[in-house]
This record gives structure tokens, sequence and C-alpha cells, in this order.
């Protein structure tokens, strides 16, 4: 297998440009598995060094994360910890301190896995990615990235940043697994309650990380039983049934935690 590692940016870019079936490689902790599970990776580029896209900045109106910051590192910024404490909570229970030293968020979203708690924290918090390649940027709100089970719309391209509206809202953050730490969620529903009403997504519910638009307008319209949840749901979630979990255990987990969300939020 062909190994190369990007020094710079823009060797980085010159190198996916060059070798488009190649894997991109940051943090590894979800490029070893499937590199273990597959045969089928031609060459690697290694993205890790590229120190330029590790920044937290804070903006006026939003917060920048450079692609390559570790889930520690966001845990470690004050910026993150004042304004965005839901994904503070969602990288407490994220892994284990030697992933989270290693795990990027970068790497959490173009995974596309239907796991991907980070990424269905910033779903909820409406950001938007940086892409690179070598025809330029783009920006796409992280909406529109999947298309399917561990499925991108990344066309040869990097992303470079996450960039995270700053916006006062009320929050819940859940996360349901077979154990306390390094824990794959069965299970975990992000919900924000801002001026605009509800944002809800969930992970390990459908194919890839994505909100939930019924149950969200089921909320805003504050006319809420347990059986219209469960109606909601059912047109909202496909979750899989594996050696994780059954989709009847997901289901009625997704159910309750959508109640005590809708309960907790609406009294606070
Ligand atoms: C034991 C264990 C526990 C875990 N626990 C959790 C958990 O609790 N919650 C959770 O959500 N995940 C968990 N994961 C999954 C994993 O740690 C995360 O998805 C992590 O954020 C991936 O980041 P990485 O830098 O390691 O990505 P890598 O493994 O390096 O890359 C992952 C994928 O993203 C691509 N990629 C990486 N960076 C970029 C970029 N900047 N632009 C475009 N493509 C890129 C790679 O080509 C590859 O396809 C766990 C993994 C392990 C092994």
């Amino acid at each position: 297998m062909i190994y190369h590692r990007a020094e710079h940016l823009d060797d980085a870019l010159n190198l996916i440009h060059q070798h488009p079936d190649f894997l991109l490689l940051c943090g590894s902790t979800d490029v070893a598995v499937q590199l273990s599970d597959q045969n089928t990776v031609q060459g690697l580029i290694d993205i890790g060094g590229l120190s330029e896209l590790r920044a937290i900045e804070m903006g006026s109106e939003s917060i920048h994360i450079g692609a390559l910051a570790t889930v520690t590192e966001i845990m470690e910024s004050a910026a993150v910890r004042t304004h965005l404490p839901l994904l503070i909570a969602a990288s407490e229970v994220f892994a284990s301190h030697q992933i989270r030293n290693l795990a990027t968020l970068g790497g959490n979203i173009a995974n596309a896995s239907p796991a991907a708690d980070l990424t269905a924290v910033l779903l909820v918090l409406n950001a938007t990615l940086t892409l690179g390649s070598k025809q330029g940027r783009r920006e796409i709100a992280l909406d529109e990235l999947f298309c399917g089970y561990k499925c991108t719309k990344l066309d040869h391209e990097m992303i470079l940043g996450i960039t995270i509206p700053l916006q006062e809202h009320q929050w819940y953050y859940r996360k349901a697994g077979a154990r306390e730490r390094l824990n794959i969620a069965k299970v975990s529903l992000a919900v924000v309650k801002n001026s605009g009403g509800y944002c809800i997504s969930g992970a390990s519910l459908n194919p890839y990380a994505l909100r939930l638009r019924h149950v969200e307008e089921l909320l805003n319209s504050g006319d809420v039983s347990d059986e219209k949840i469960s109606e909601a749901l059912a047109q909202d979630i496909a979750p899989s049934g594996s050696f994780r979990s059954t989709k009847a255990y997901r289901t009625r987990v997704a159910f309750n935690m959508v109640k005590e969300a809708f309960s907790s939020l609406e009294a606070s």
C-alpha cells in the first residue's frame, strides 16, 4: 500500500487531486478499523500533520473549529465550553481519553457513520463546513453533506473547518449504550430549543446522523401526545438491528428521550 504524508495544506490538496482513490487519514481511529475490515484501500494520504487546520477561533457571530481539532482540544477550548456546552456534553461521553486525543472533528463528520455523536450535535447547532480541493473552497451546510450509509457528497475534497453560529439556546443531550465509557451509541439524541423552535437529531437511528424533521414539527406545535411522538418517530427514523441493539430497543429509547427532552426543555 502506498503512503503519503502531507506536509502542508497545498501539498494535501495536490495529493488528493493526483490520487482521488486514496483514503485520507487523520487521527486514524476509524481508518484503522476500516483497514482491518477491508482490503480495498489503494493508498493513504496522511493529513494529520496539517497544524494550520487545528485552531479553534472565536468570532463575533460564530465559532470556527479546524477540521483537525481533536475531541480533547475541543473539550479544552474556553470558547467552546462557554458557548457550546452541548458539544462539550457529547465530547465528555465520547470514547476514552486515548481515542479523544486522536479523534478529530473532521474525521467524525467525513466518516459518515450512523453512530457519529459529534456530527449529530453539529446538525442541531446548524454547522456549516468549509471544503477544500485543488479547484478552490466551498461552503456546505452539514445537513446537506450526507447521501447514505457511509456516503458523503465530498468530491475529491477535504473538510477544512466547521463553523457554528452563536445563538441563545437551551439544549438536551443523552447517549444510551452498553457501558458508561468507550461506548458506541445504541442511540444518542441532541436537541436544541432556540427562538426558531426545536432542532433534533440523533445518532444510530438512521443510516447516517440526520435531523428528525417530523418530531421537530410536532414539538413546535406543542400538541404532543405519546401517540403523536410515536407517529412522528416512525416517519423520521429507520434504525437498523445490529449486534449492538435491536430496532425495537432503539425505537423505544428514542421515544423516551424525545419525551424527556420535551418535558425538560418546556419546564426550563
Ligand atoms: C474504540 C473506539 C471508540 C469510539 N467511540 C466513538 C464515540 O463514542 N462516538 C463517536 O462518534 N465515534 C466514536 N468512534 C469513532 C471515531 O473515533 C470518530 O469517528 C473520530 O472522530 C474519527 O476521527 P479520526 O481523525 O480518527 O478519523 P480517521 O479515522 O483518520 O478518518 C475517518 C474518515 O474520515 C476521512 N477524513 C478524516 N479527516 C478528514 C477531513 N478533514 N476531510 C475529509 N475526510 C476526512 C478519512 O478518509 C476516513 O474516511 C470510536 C472509535 C473507536 C476505535
